[in-house]
């Protein structure tokens, strides 16, 4: 009952768009105190201070403030990447469409509106984005810095599309990179170690219709034998298991009914075709899902698994994602299937997805064709983090990277190793920020450490 309680409430303050304590630096100069919480309420931040500017000239200003700044996005990462010691400067008011460019098919946004605050508005234009994550409630900047994905085997994760960005720096300057600059794929994927993004400019296409196809009940041996054809079987594919009975619960597919699409008939390599919409779990409503059966529609109520305004996902809950290359995603997901008795008892959902390879130095998909194992897990922290060290321990020798905006353990020394450009990252953050202005504890440890 009380999960009940919570997911309508929250779907009620999403769906009005209600974030309690933002507060415009215009209307209240004064200092927010701030008690407040990650999208997931797993998280407290400890910054004394939250300031929300209207525009980008009082964004310049409040990041001269002394003390330590960070940006704050849509709150939807599940450990302290966005929090500051000091102060945090919330992007929810730098929310607007600067515009939408046909000839140079770009539109450039202020860095913290959310994909499904702009994403009828660019279809309604004839353009579209070339993927989205499982959810459009996220800022556009607060997905690139942590290198959000959405999934599809020639698909870069959601960093790949952007041409330019205009960064305030920590002196509060604003500068513009574009993919010419020397350092644009270092701060992109910039885990909010550069400063704040004010603007970004996104390469967009012709939009385009997606029909969505749910299968259940695939066998693990048909997962194993078929992987890459399943996983290429649309334009962005999912696999969602609860890792029991040698099955992988739902597969989601997604395709582009501008290119062809073969009927997939109702035996998809021994899974069965869904006869209604359905959500990755089970016991919610898929009511907050976007529709399913077949039914073309618009790419962005279509390639997110969840609608704007609803509750994405499962509201309660945790998250862990871990990227290996994807040769060896079979390997890495029966390592693990090895382990799902323990995993289970902690677990709401496991999905299966694949990314393409980029340029940006601190992806997980850096130079790497990849596949994510995410785990939606049940709110219980100290059991889960128990869980973390087995499970990178697992895919270790997969050369495992994990999600930055997620819950996970990987030791800082490892980490370091798996990134080829992190020593560049690193001197690239020190050149920016010399005085650490946007250092914080998650930076500390896993950058600066
Ligand atoms: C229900 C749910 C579903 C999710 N699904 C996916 C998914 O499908 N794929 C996936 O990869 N991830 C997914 N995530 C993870 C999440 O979307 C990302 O980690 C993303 O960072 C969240 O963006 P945000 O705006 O909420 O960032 P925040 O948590 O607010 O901030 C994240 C980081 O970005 C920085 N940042 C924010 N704005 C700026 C700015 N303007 N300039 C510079 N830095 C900035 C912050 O300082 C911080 O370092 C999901 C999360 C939830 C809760």
């Amino acid at each position: 009952m009380k999960r009940k309680k919570f997911i309508k409430t929250s779907s009620l303050l999403l769906a009005g768009g209600v974030i309690a304590p933002y507060v415009a630096c215009k209307s209240d100069p004064e200092t927010e105190a701030v008690p407040f919480t990650n999208w997931a309420r797993n998280y407290s931040y400890r910054a004394k201070n939250l300031r929300t500017p209207a525009n980008v000239d009082e964004l310049q200003a409040l990041i001269t403030n002394p003390g330590h700044q960070k940006a704050l996005g849509s709150r939807h990462c599940f450990n302290d990447i966005a929090d500051s010691p000091d102060n945090q400067i919330s992007t929810a008011l730098l929310n607007q469409v600067v515009n939408i460019d046909g000839i140079q098919k770009t539109m450039t946004v202020e860095s913290g509106i959310r994909y499904g605050d702009f994403a009828r508005q660019l279809d309604q234009q004839g353009y579209a984005l070339h993927n989205l994550a499982s959810l459009p409630h996220i800022s556009v900047a607060g997905a690139c810095a942590t290198g959000t994905h959405g999934s599809g085997v020639t698909l870069g994760n959601l960093a790949t599309p952007v041409r330019a960005i205009e960064l305030v720096t920590p002196q509060g300057e604003l500068i513009k990179l574009d993919r010419e600059h020397p350092d644009f794929y270092g701060v992109v994927v910039g885990l909010g170690a550069f400063g704040i993004l004010a603007r970004i400019t996104l390469d967009i296409e012709n939009t385009y219709q997606v029909r969505q196809d749910v299968f259940q009940d695939l066998p693990l041996a048909s997962m194993q034998n078929h992987f890459n054809e399943i996983m290429s079987s649309g334009y962005s594919v999912s696999l969602f298991t609860d890792w029991l009975n040698q099955k992988v619960s739902q597969v989601w597919i997604k395709r582009r009914t501008d290119r062809p699409v073969d009927d997939l008939g109702n035996d998809f390599y021994g899974a069965q075709a869904a006869t209604r919409n359905l959500h990755p779990i089970v016991e919610i409503t898929a009511e907050n899902c976007t529709e399913q059966m077949g039914v073309p529609g618009p790419w962005y109520l279509r390639l997110p698994h969840f609608k704007m305004g609803f509750m994405p996902s499962g509201g309660e809950e945790l998250q862990s994602e871990f990227y290996v290359p994807r040769d060896n995603a079979v390997d890495a997901i029966l390592a693990l299937e090895k382990k799902r008795d323990l995993i289970h008892p902690q677990l709401l959902i496991t999905e299966i997805r694949t990314i393409a390879a980029d340029d940006f130095w601190m992806s997980p998909c850096y130079h790497q064709d990849s596949v994510t194992i995410h785990f939606t897990w049940k709110q219980h922290d100290k059991e889960v983090r128990a869980l973390l060290p087995m499970i990178e321990s697992e895919l270790a020798p997969f050369g495992v990277r994990p999600h930055w905006g997620k819950i996970f353990s990987v030791e800082p020394a490892l980490l370091h190793q798996r990134y080829e450009r992190f020593p560049d990252f690193l001197a690239l953050a020190k050149k920016y920020d010399p005085e650490g202005k946007f250092r914080n504890h998650y930076l500390d440890l896993n950058v600066y450490a």
